[in-house]
């Protein structure tokens, strides 16, 4: 079994220190943060920005709060103007996935994922969905992470062989030594999808927690029934880009009717990040 993903004590740390913040962030200014805002139990708040300051052993000031708080996708070169993860970190997300990719042999992917009742909110970055009770979980290998929200980008993020589809879900997971672990499904045109017309009918019309829909959904039926997937060490895709997540894309896309994924996308609105240079990576195809 190969052993992918590096997620280390860093973010662990990254994660335990944000938490004092987490009670002074600006409501509704959350960044998709995959889970590292829902770690601590608020995940509409994007928590998150408070961690560039601490991912350098500074105490997080409140300026740096606000700074990394407003960000735009349209001007991702400001990202990194404090020289964090966003503009020096080499093993940043997305990135492309080819189709040729090596093949090895990877931990198999066993979403166990039950109906579930959460918030579905409008962060100002995406739609997210965080669930009120950690009951799903997910399994690679013999490691276990709990899912923490899952969100969508629109166009996707990751490309495959330099296409991207429509949209892109993020399905977030955090283990119990704090380590992020995302599953990536690309959605594509084709057939109505149930679990994603619920979702639509309670979509926040509104940015912030107090416009937040309260939705039973279930998670599992948002995932292709095949779970082949690229497997490789990353970051995440907003500001602060904070390395060490383990990311698994799934090959296989679900599908979305047409005005479902138009529905996605104006609710969306452009909220992908610029594919990032693989670096020393190698990205990994699962058997
Ligand atoms: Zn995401």
């Amino acid at each position: 079994m190969m052993r992918i993903g590096s997620a280390g004590p860093v973010l662990a740390v990254i994660l335990a220190a944000c938490g004092a913040q987490a009670a002074s962030t600006p409501h509704g200014e959350a960044s998709d943060a995959h889970g590292a805002a829902a770690a601590h139990g608020a995940p509409a708040h994007g928590d998150a920005h408070a961690q560039p300051a601490a991912a350098h052993g500074a105490s997080a000031s409140p300026a740096a709060h606000g700074d990394a708080a407003h960000w735009s996708y349209n001007d991702q070169a400001a990202w990194g103007h404090n020289a964090d993860a966003c503009s020096a970190g080499v093993e940043q997300s997305p990135v492309n996935l080819s189709s040729a990719a090596p093949v090895a042999e990877v931990p198999d992917l066993n979403p166990r994922y039950l109906p579930l009742e959460g918030a579905f909110v409008n962060n100002g970055h995406t739609l997210q969905f965080a669930p009120a009770a950690n009951t799903s979980m997910l399994t690679i290998g013999a490691d276990a992470y709990n899912l923490v929200q899952f969100h969508f980008h629109s166009p996707a993020e990751h490309t495959l062989d330099r296409r991207a589809y429509p949209v892109e879900l993020h399905f977030v997971h955090r283990n119990s030594a704090g380590q992020l672990a995302v599953v990536g499904v690309f959605i594509e045109e084709g057939a109505e999808n149930p679990a994603l017309a619920a979702l639509l009918a309670a979509k926040p019309q509104a940015e912030g927690d107090a416009n937040a829909s309260h939705v039973t959904l279930d998670p599992a039926a948002l995932l292709p029934g095949d779970r082949t997937y690229f497997a490789y060490a990353g970051s995440l895709t907003t500001p602060p880009c904070s390395q060490g997540v383990r990311w698994n894309v799934l090959r296989t896309p679900i599908q979305a009717s047409p005005e479902q994924v138009a529905a996605l996308r104006e609710a969306l609105g452009a909220s992908s990040r610029h594919v990032q240079a693989l670096n020393q990576r190698t990205v990994l195809l699962g058997l």
